[in-house]
């Protein structure tokens, strides 16, 4: 059997979040540890360029800007965990026990900051072709699509900021969006007006990922049925919307419809001890 290492606060997830809750956590004297399933960093690794942090004016990378959260975390103690794998959290008595990388820890407070991930689009062939012309991380995988034409679907902030900077390297990015308007701020829709490779096509949807091994062609469809048609394209940026982390959570921890997690003020969920910080709980942005 495993012995559980004991700390007085444990911290899912190494997001924004996550580490500064770390940071709190540590400078406040308590044994504290982060364990994330990946590395430290959470969404801020999915960004280029991040030009709404304060202190920042000039932007700062999203890498770099994990880099320093995980910095100034570590300096006052905190311990964290990379790439722990899937995480299991199970409760005993008072404390939780949570598993990650065949080793225990347990503590009476736990804080959930695990985030959330892409939601995919549903449509044919978005399985087969993920990772060979679909993808959901724009900076992750923009260098395979240089001189090639792409399309991104969605039409929030996301999307118009990854469209942004697709155009930087492809030679055209199709911005596809189901309605006639952009969900996006008025900040996010300036970066992408006046780009000469960016387009939009209004009211249209994606209903069919193509090609052989790789993608070759988006099967497109106007939203009232009165056009289909193909458009030939080597890449796929999927950016509509999120999912939170939360398949983890033991049924005792309430969740909205939408599948964020409900805490009041003080963060505290429906479990005693367990508390949720970050996008995964259910908020206004
Ligand atoms: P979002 O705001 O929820 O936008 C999702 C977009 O995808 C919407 O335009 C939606 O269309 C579309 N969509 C959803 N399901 C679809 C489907 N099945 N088929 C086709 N289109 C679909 O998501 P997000 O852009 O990822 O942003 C999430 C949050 O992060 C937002 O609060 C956003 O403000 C924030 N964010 C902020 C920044 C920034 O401040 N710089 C950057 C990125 C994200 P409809 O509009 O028709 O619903």
């Amino acid at each position: 059997m495993i012995v559980p290492k004991t700390y007085d606060l444990i911290i899912l997830g190494a997001g924004p979040a996550g580490l500064t809750a770390g940071l709190y956590g540590s400078r406040a004297g308590l044994k504290t540890i982060v364990l994330d399933p990946k590395n430290p960093g959470g969404q801020m690794l999915l960004t280029d360029d991040i030009y709404n942090y304060p202190g920042h004016p000039d932007g700062i990378t999203g890498q770099k800007l994990a880099d320093l959260f995980l910095k100034q975390a570590q300096k006052y103690g905190c311990e964290v965990l990379n790439r722990a794998g899937s995480v299991q959290l199970a409760q005993k008595d008072d404390h939780f026990i949570i598993t990650a990388r065949d080793a225990a820890y347990q503590s009476d407070a736990v804080i959930v900051a695990t985030g959330c991930s892409p939601r995919r689009l549903g449509a044919a062939g978005e399985k087969k072709f993920s990772g060979a012309g679909v993808s959901y991380c724009a900076v992750c995988d923009a260098n395979f699509f240089e001189d090639l034409e792409v399309v991104v679907i969605g039409g929030g902030d996301s999307a118009l900021e990854e469209a942004a900077y697709l155009s930087r390297l492809c030679k055209h990015v199709h911005i596809i969006h189901r309605r006639n308007q952009f969900r996006a701020s008025d900040a996010c829709q300036c970066l992408v007006r006046n780009l000469k490779n960016v387009s939009v096509i209004w009211d249209t949807v994606v209903e069919k990922f193509q090609g052989d091994d790789l993608l070759e062609s988006v099967h497109l469809s106007k939203t009232d049925g009165s056009k289909k048609w193909d458009l030939n394209v080597n890449g796929a940026f999927i950016y509509v919307g999120q999912i939170a982390n939360t398949a983890f959570l033991p049924d005792s921890v309430d969740i909205d419809p939408a599948g964020w997690i409900i805490t009041n003020e003080k963060l505290e969920t429906s479990v005693r001890g367990l508390y949720a910080a970050g996008d995964v709980r259910q908020k206004d942005v």
